[in-house]
């Protein structure tokens, strides 16, 4: 598939929840994205020292939580790569796959975008592709609206602000959540709650 327009939604998803899909259906609606591809990290610097789940529990989730939705996909590009995972080599790989004409909308909640400066080569990124953030409860939204801002003018236009129905939720949240007990219902698919259930894990 050549040009088009197409998001790319990163995270740990350890587990999906419904604040990742809320924003990714707000930028995919607000950019007439063709499709949103969900990319399950693989293994990300920042988090080395935090237990994840594997990364086929993160996809089959990530697959229950988008399929409904004709326009989500999921790719486990970054579950493949050896070493460390960086958003740029994903972008890369993106534009091998989908071609030079294609343009790349990367979707990050509040807390991911005030690190951006800090991921391996921002320059490269801004370049690549657009970003697109929400406002995401618990992050200063005063430090946000000023990040994107400065990150709008040093990439002349290419950081979007949207909207989203702000929800409270973290995959941390479910998480301890289910390691206590507590219900996680309505915060994430039924699926997923299923699966995670079966399988026994946040346990
Ligand atoms: P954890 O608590 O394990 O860090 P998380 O809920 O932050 O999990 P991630 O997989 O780390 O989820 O986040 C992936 C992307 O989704 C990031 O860009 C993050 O900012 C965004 N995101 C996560 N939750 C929300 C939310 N409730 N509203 C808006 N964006 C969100
Ligand atoms: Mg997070």
């Amino acid at each position: 598939m050549g040009a088009g327009k197409v998001g790319i939604m990163g995270g740990t998803f350890d587990p999906i929840h419904y604040g990742h899909l809320v924003t990714a259906e707000a930028a995919r609606d607000k950019f007439c994205l063709d499709k949103v591809v969900f990319v399950p990290s693989g293994n990300p610097p920042h988090k080395k020292d935090k237990p994840i789940s594997p990364g086929v529990d993160r996809v089959n989730m990530t697959i229950l939580a988008t399929s409904n939705n004709p326009y989500f996909e999921v790719s486990d590009i970054e579950l493949k790569r050896e070493g460390y995972t960086y958003t740029v080599d994903t972008l890369k790989n993106f534009i091998k796959i989908y071609g030079e004409d294609t343009r790349f909308y990367f979707i990050t909640g509040a807390d991911a975008v005030m690190e951006i400066l800090t991921w391996k080569d921002v320059s490269t990124i801004l370049r690549l592709c657009r970003i697109v953030s929400a406002y995401r409860p618990g992050s200063d939204i005063n430090k946000f609206v000023n990040m994107v801002d400065e990150l709008e003018r040093v990439s002349r236009n290419n950081v979007h602000m949207i909207e989203v129905p702000a929800l409270a939720l973290s995959s941390t949240e479910i998480r301890r959540r289910v390691k206590s007990g507590i219900t996680i219902k309505y915060l994430l698919p039924d699926k997923v709650e299923k699966y995670i259930l079966e399988k026994g894990l946040y346990r």
